[in-house]
């Protein structure tokens, strides 16, 4: 097992364009890694440096310790799955998971075996013989991986491998390279756009924006402590709920949202006294869906209160999303299946304070970690 470092790794294209910014970080041997990221963020350039696809304009790429960033890509050792896994139609699956290896003269009875364990491990046992075009997108992207599989990497690079596929497919391959991953132990990067997918894959989490590397963390803190605002928007569906307003220092403390809309806060003397530095200033409080409540009467006195119409109301069987507009401010709340609101229905909601994420308005970093 092997892992992946990377000190001050940058990219810029030739005609300028800075694509990824100094990264630094270790990927740990066994670790199933995820970058993620919007379209542009760098991420494709981030795996393909890796893979040796493309040059590294500065910096020191290591993988199992030694130094490769003038290393081919055949002689690295890893093996990469793409979005678009390009089977040869002609070729019947075996030879398809087999034909790199033939490539590199690999001994006939060495190729039928690894790729007789391939299909094993991969499902694929029944439809060796068969040819892609006669395989389902799910069973063709399983040939994809288990062409990687038979090379026995020392490190897996999948960029996308899932985007071709229906929503239900991509569920169950997700599931099935989790599988795969903790039954061989290899060190894997995954590149998504999708933060569900990174979320759920993923034991440790990339995230890029703008070439620029924002947090590196596991899910549940990406999710419950980002650093910023893009990362708390980035990860979360539906999306978590910004309210921009100016801060004041008041007892519990209180957010001018507008000339008429003011809310008290209820925070602990701890918070207030951490927030106290940004009395004044404009702060943007980051609040997840399913902390936004229905009130009720045995909710503590202090938790802030309000009043919203209801604007859209998504059932998806086991919650409901419920779109809201409190003044100026758009509210989503997630809420139990019993509770289905009308459209124009107004709904006094509550919250408790602790869920509060606070960012600074300007630079959109987090103020409130301790
Ligand atoms: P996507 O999800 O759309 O594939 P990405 O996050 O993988 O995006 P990259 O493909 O790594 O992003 O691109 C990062 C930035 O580098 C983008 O702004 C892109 O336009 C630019 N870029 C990528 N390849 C080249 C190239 N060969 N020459 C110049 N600029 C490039």
């Amino acid at each position: 097992m092997s892992g992946v470092e990377l000190e001050s790794v940058r990219k810029v294209y030739p005609n300028g364009r800075a694509a990824i910014a100094a990264a630094s970080f270790a990927i740990e041997p066994g670790e199933l890694i995820v970058f993620v990221g919007p379209s542009g963020c760098g991420k494709t350039t981030l795996l393909r440096m890796i893979a040796g696809l493309e040059e590294i304009t500065s910096g020191t790429l290591r993988i199992a310790g030694r130094v490769v960033n003038d290393l081919p890509p055949k002689d690295r050792d890893i093996a990469m799955v793409f979005q678009n896994y390009a089977l040869y139609p002609h070729m019947s699956v075996a030879e398809n998971m087999g034909f790199g290896l033939k490539l590199r003269g690999a001994p006939r009875a060495d190729i039928e075996r690894k790729v007789q364990a391939a299909a094993e491990t991969l499902g694929l046992g029944a439809v060796l013989q068969s040819r892609p075009g006669q395989l389902s997108g799910g069973q063709q992207q399983r040939v994809a991986l288990g062409r990687a599989l038979v090379r026995e990497p020392k490190v897996f690079l999948l960029d996308e491998p899932l985007s071709n596929l229906d929503a239900k497919m991509r569920l169950s391959m997700r599931v099935e390279i989790a599988r795969l991953h903790r039954r061989l132990g290899t060190t894997m990067i995954y590149v998504t756009h999708d933060q569900i997918e990174a979320m759920t894959l993923g034991q440790r989490i990339v995230v890029l924006k703008d070439g620029v590397i924002q947090q590196i963390d596991t899910p549940m803190r990406l999710y419950r402590a980002p650093v910023n605002l893009f990362v708390a928007g980035f990860l979360g569906s539906p999306a978590i709920n910004t309210l921009r307003g100016r801060y004041r220092t008041v007892a519990g403390g209180a957010l001018e949202i507008a000339a008429d809309t003011r809310l008290a806060l209820g925070l602990s003397p701890a918070v207030c006294a951490r927030l106290q530095q940004h009395d004044g200033c404009e702060l943007v409080l980051g609040l997840r869906p399913e902390a936004l409540r229905l009130a009720t009467a045995d909710q503590p006195a202090h938790w802030p209160r309000c009043t919203a119409l209801v604007e859209v109301v998504e059932p998806v069987g086991s919650e409901v999303f419920v779109a809201m507009r409190w003044n100026t401010c758009a509210l989503t709340a997630r809420l139990p299946p019993t509770v289905l609101p009308a459209v124009g229905e107004s709904l006094a909601l509550s919250f408790d304070p602790d869920d509060l994420l606070f960012f600074d308005a300007d630079s959109e970093a987090r103020i409130d970690s301790a």
